[in-house]
């Protein structure tokens, strides 16, 4: 653990494991709640002089933490892959969307702009400024173990805001080789705390009760956010949520079949399928089925799935026997109402495979509502394909869930796209595109998806009180 510019051990570990061997790579400090308090008080005490550095101080560590990210790209990605289980070359992928976060945001900590607003009284003036909200809470993913820190620490940092970071169980040594990052880069001590620890649930009660913590950002599941949000509403503190999706892509008669269904193979097996903007539900229409079928199962068929460190491994390990448990039942479900299984549908355990938790790359046709993975996010590689002849009812059906984070549309009808954009009720959606995402661009679902976006101008903002000032003059 980090707190107040120290590396801690403690008597009591947790095991680092590898997904794809189930080998040990390390242990790690397993903190509790106390740890928690004293990060936040260590938070709490480097708030005030970080909070009063100048916006070029702090973006000149951040620009110096994008620098050595990027020095130390490939060795990050060789810890992720051994830890998280992708292929190394989306692990390195990962790393630079991670760093390019901290450049983004390096360069947008210099740009918080206030405003003076005219006063219908000829004596008065009143101005509008922004401030750090104070100290932060952050609680981030295994799926991404680095960028999805980068994408609230660069923010929080830049604000002036102080932070307590706890990483997901299953990725703390990426984490902790972020924070060694901050480190190098000047943070001074306190202003960034990690706490590391095979308990969530006590260190997210601290974070929700403490008044000292003033914002909560959370990545993960939505149950785990509603939680929070729930706690963190008794002090009314400030949230942000990246919660779950359910994402559909439509590919409509008028699209190129061939183009939609590379598209879906490379956004639906993202991260062995591990991204909440992975699609959940493919609705292709009858015309084009025949040929976004077969363009997709070849293109399924042909990946490889493995250790993500060997050469040519397109699909590594899921995380845990749980997540392989829910790939299973989904499939299971469909099959049993009237799926057809045109590609995988099994656990894979040839050779060394069964020492992970691997899962036949799968595609399934004639999916309905009746199925749960109709329903529920998967999390794994599963592309469900629903057809579909009527136009006019598919956004209806893509907007029938409690989740509202990505969406794809695929049609060469330039107002058939902008219908969709506007009528689907997503944050993100991807026309003819399975990568609307960047550093730049603001990322964020709508409904039970979450609060807040994250990246951008905006993701600044969320690290941001608003003050107004009114002089009499
Ligand atoms: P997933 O199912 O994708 O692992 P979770 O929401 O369980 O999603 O995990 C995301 C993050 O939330 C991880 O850092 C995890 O440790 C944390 N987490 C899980 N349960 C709790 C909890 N009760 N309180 C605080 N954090 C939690």
């Amino acid at each position: 653990m980090f707190i107040d510019g120290q590396w801690l051990r403690c008597d009591k570990t947790f095991n680092v494991t590898n997904p794809a061997t189930g080998e040990l790579i390390d242990q790690v400090a397993d903190g509790d709640a106390s740890h928690a308090t004293r990060a936040i008080e260590a938070a709490q005490s480097a708030f005030d002089s970080w909070s009063r550095t100048t916006a070029h101080q702090r973006s000149a560590i951040l620009y110096r933490a994008w620098q050595l990210m990027l020095e130390q790209k490939e060795e990050l990605a060789a810890l992720m892959t051994c830890e998280q289980g992708k292929p190394l070359k989306a692990a390195n992928n990962e790393v630079q969307y991670a760093a390019d976060f901290l450049l983004w945001f390096a360069e947008e900590a210099k740009r918080t702009y206030g405003e003076t607003i005219p006063s219908a009284r000829s004596d008065q003036r009143f101005i509008v400024q922004h401030q750090a909200v104070g100290v932060v809470a952050a609680i981030t993913p295994w799926n991404y173990p680095i960028s999805m820190l980068t994408r609230k620490l660069a923010p929080a940092l830049a604000a002036g805001c102080t932070v307590v970071l706890k990483p997901a169980e299953a990725t703390p040594l990426c984490a902790i080789a972020v924070f060694k990052i901050l480190q190098e880069a000047g943070l001074p001590k306190g202003v960034a705390n990690l706490v590391t620890t095979s308990e969530p649930a006590p260190i997210g009660k601290v974070f929700c009760e403490n008044p000292l913590v003033r914002k909560l950002t959370f990545t993960g599941s939505t149950a785990v956010g509603k939680m929070l949000s729930r706690d963190a509403a008794m002090q009314l503190k400030r949230v942000s949520m990246e919660l779950g999706g359910h994402a559909p892509f439509i590919a409509f008669e008028d699209a190129d079949p061939v183009h939609a269904a590379k598209g879906a193979s490379l956004v639906k097996f993202l991260n062995t399928g591990q991204a909440c903007i992975c699609p959940n539900r493919i609705f292709v229409h009858k015309n084009i089925l025949p040929v976004f079928l077969e363009t997709l199962t070849a293109r399924i068929e042909k990946m490889r799935v493995g250790n993500g460190a060997t050469d040519g491994v397109a699909i590594g390990p899921l995380v845990d026997e749980a997540a392989l448990q829910k790939v299973d039942k989904q499939v299971n479900d469909a099959r049993d109402k009237g799926a057809t299984v045109l590609c995988g549908g099994q656990r894979l355990v040839q050779g060394e495979l069964d020492r992970g938790y691997f899962y036949a790359p799968t595609v399934l046709s004639n999916v309905d509502s009746s199925m749960l993975i109709y329903k529920q996010e998967t999390f794994g590689p599963v592309a469900p394909v629903i057809t579909f002849d009527d136009s006019d009812d598919i956004i209806a059906m893509a907007n029938d869930t409690h989740y509202g984070l990505a969406a794809y549309v695929y049609t060469k009808d330039i107002s058939r796209a902008f219908r969709a954009v506007e009528q689907l009720q997503f944050g993100i959606i991807g026309v003819n595109d399975i990568n609307p995402t960047s550093a730049a661009a603001p990322f964020g679902g709508m409904k039970e998806s979450g609060l807040g976006r994250e990246g951008a101008r905006e993701g600044l903002m969320e690290y941001m009180e608003t003050k107004l000032a009114g002089f009499s003059v």
